[in-house]
């Protein structure tokens, strides 16, 4: 009876989970999805705790109900105790690799349930139980690697070009040709006893050592530009290894929710690598079919011209449109704030002010609305990009406001560009373009932007949010 409650609990708790994802689609109902989630998650917690717990009272070779209490109070306690401070200091900035980091934890998870599911005494046995095994290990191990290199690349400790290494694509191919060699030996040296034995549990280690060594070189392989990509595939292969996780636990709720997981990040890689006109399945293969490009390649594109804040007001106050490009520079900067009062104030004034928002801005997929959500711009006057690289010909002034490769014409222009190919905001055919950054650095790319010598462009140097700010208080009366 009690096990029945608790399936019915996983399953209104996989309901909230599926409108959830349903609210986030949109930013005006993602308050109400995150929400949702959040009391599916309690549901489910709270059904796998009776659940362990009624496991306990009736199974009398487990430990005593008390002890598996007490032992979820105190791994809950240790979770909370680490989570909670990391929650409240991290930035906006360091959200995506907060987010690459908490998705190395879920492969190594799935890792460890793989072994304990092997080595449990009273566990399956069984062709099918054993692949779930192998499977389940593979992508964990996959997952943990790729999620800590791609940590490493978007927290800047670890060099975004891509590592290119001779025949790496056989590499690979290699890795997962050994893998499945493993999967089918491990399944044929199986006696049927149910009893783990040292052979298959050295053919589980070598193989979770395969799919560390490929998460590394896989996700390592992917350059600058594409790595977005990387970030909702990790996410996607992290529900794939919950998943498997559920089978070989048996739980249906961790089945369903990593599908979704798993199901939802495919189709937004699948979507980011079209807007980027990248390859998916290059992508997802590490790069596969693609030559790295020049990073960094060294051109002389002539000079920069410079304006001042005061300048950059009078040019604003006699224009009548202006289009905002905002990029990984605003969150760094948290420039929202000031970047929203200043659109309030020039459209009070009769400036048709609208955004612009190149689909991998930022450092996360929607980095860019949530931080214009947060400062209240209202959301009819946020485009996509495509709904707006007709209008730059008809625009006087373009804000470029810490944007760097997703207004890199190089990516059109240049064939040889590791971001060749990449459609980008088309901000050079306005009248007149105001790049606010720090210095003449490269983007996360690390490639060269030719727009800031271009004859219409003027670099407005300094932190985003303080010249807003100047911008704000020069505006004429
Ligand atoms: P970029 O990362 O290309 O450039 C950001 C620019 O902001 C830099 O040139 C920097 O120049 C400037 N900047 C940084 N801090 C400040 C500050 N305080 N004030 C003013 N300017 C500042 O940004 P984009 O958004 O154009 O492009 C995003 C890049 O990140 C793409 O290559 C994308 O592929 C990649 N990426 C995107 C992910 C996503 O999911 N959206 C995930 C991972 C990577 P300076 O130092 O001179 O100030």
């Amino acid at each position: 009876m009690l096990i029945q409650f608790v399936d019915g609990l996983y399953i209104v708790a996989g309901v909230m989970f599926i409108l959830s994802l349903a609210g986030l689609s949109r930013p005006t109902t993602a308050r109400m999805g995150t929400l949702t989630g959040m009391a599916g998650m309690v549901l489910a917690l709270a059904a796998t705790i009776i659940h362990s717990l009624h496991m306990s009272a009736n199974d009398a070779d487990r430990r005593s109900v008390g002890v598996t209490l007490l032992l979820i109070v105190v791994v809950l306690a240790i979770g909370a105790l680490i989570g909670t401070p990391v929650a409240r200091k991290v930035e906006m900035t360091q959200m995506p690799e907060l987010i690459a980091a908490f998705h190395s934890f879920v492969g190594m998870a799935a890792v460890l349930v793989g072994f304990n599911s092997y080595l449990a005494p009273d566990g399956e046995g069984g062709a099918v139980h054993l692949i779930e095994v192998a499977l389940g290990v593979l992508i964990g191990a996959f997952t943990f690697t790729g999620s800590v290199v791609a940590y490493l690349k978007l927290s800047a400790k670890m060099k975004s070009s891509p590592l290119v290494l001779p025949a790496r694509n056989l590499l690979n191919l290699a890795g997962f040709a050994a893998f499945f060699a493993l999967m089918i030996w491990l399944v044929v040296a199986d006696d049927g006893s149910h009893a783990p034995d040292s052979l298959g549990f050295i053919l589980i280690v070598v193989m979770a050592a395969l799919g560390f060594l490929l998460g590394f070189h896989m996700v390592a392989a992917i350059g600058g530009g594409d790595m977005p990509v990387v970030v909702s595939m990790l996410n996607s292969y992290s529900g794939w290894a919950a998943a498997a996780a559920g089978f070989m636990l048996g739980n249906s709720l961790l089945i369903i929710t990593g599908s979704l997981v798993g199901s939802s990040g495919a189709i937004l890689s699948y979507i980011m690598c079209r807007a980027m006109n990248r390859s998916f399945i290059s992508v997802i293969l590490g790069g596969f079919g693609s030559d790295g490009g020049v990073v960094g390649e060294a051109r002389d594109y002539g000079e920069h011209r410079e304006i001042q804040a005061d300048a950059v007001a009078e040019l604003l106050a006699s224009a009548s449109s202006a289009v905002i490009t905002p990029g990984y520079g605003m969150a760094t900067a948290q420039a929202q704030y000031a970047v929203a009062d200043l659109t309030a104030k020039l459209r009070a004034r009769g400036v048709d002010v609208r955004f612009g928002i190149h689909p991998v801005a930022g450092r996360l997929p929607g980095h860019m609305n949530v931080l214009l959500a947060e400062a209240k711009v209202p959301y009819d006057i946020v485009l996509e990009m495509d709904e707006i690289n007709d209008d730059f010909a008809d625009t006087d002034v373009v804000l470029v406001i810490g944007a760097n490769d997703t207004v890199n014409p190089a990516a059109l222009e240049e064939p040889n560009s590791p971001i060749a190919g990449m459609p980008v905001l088309e901000v050079w055919d306005a009248k007149d373009v105001i790049v606010f950054k720090r210095s003449m650095a490269t983007g996360y790319a690390g490639v060269q932007n030719p727009l800031f010598f271009r004859e219409n462009t003027q670099m407005l140097f300094g932190d985003a949010k303080e010249r807003v700010e100047d911008i704000i208080h020069a505006l004429p009366s």
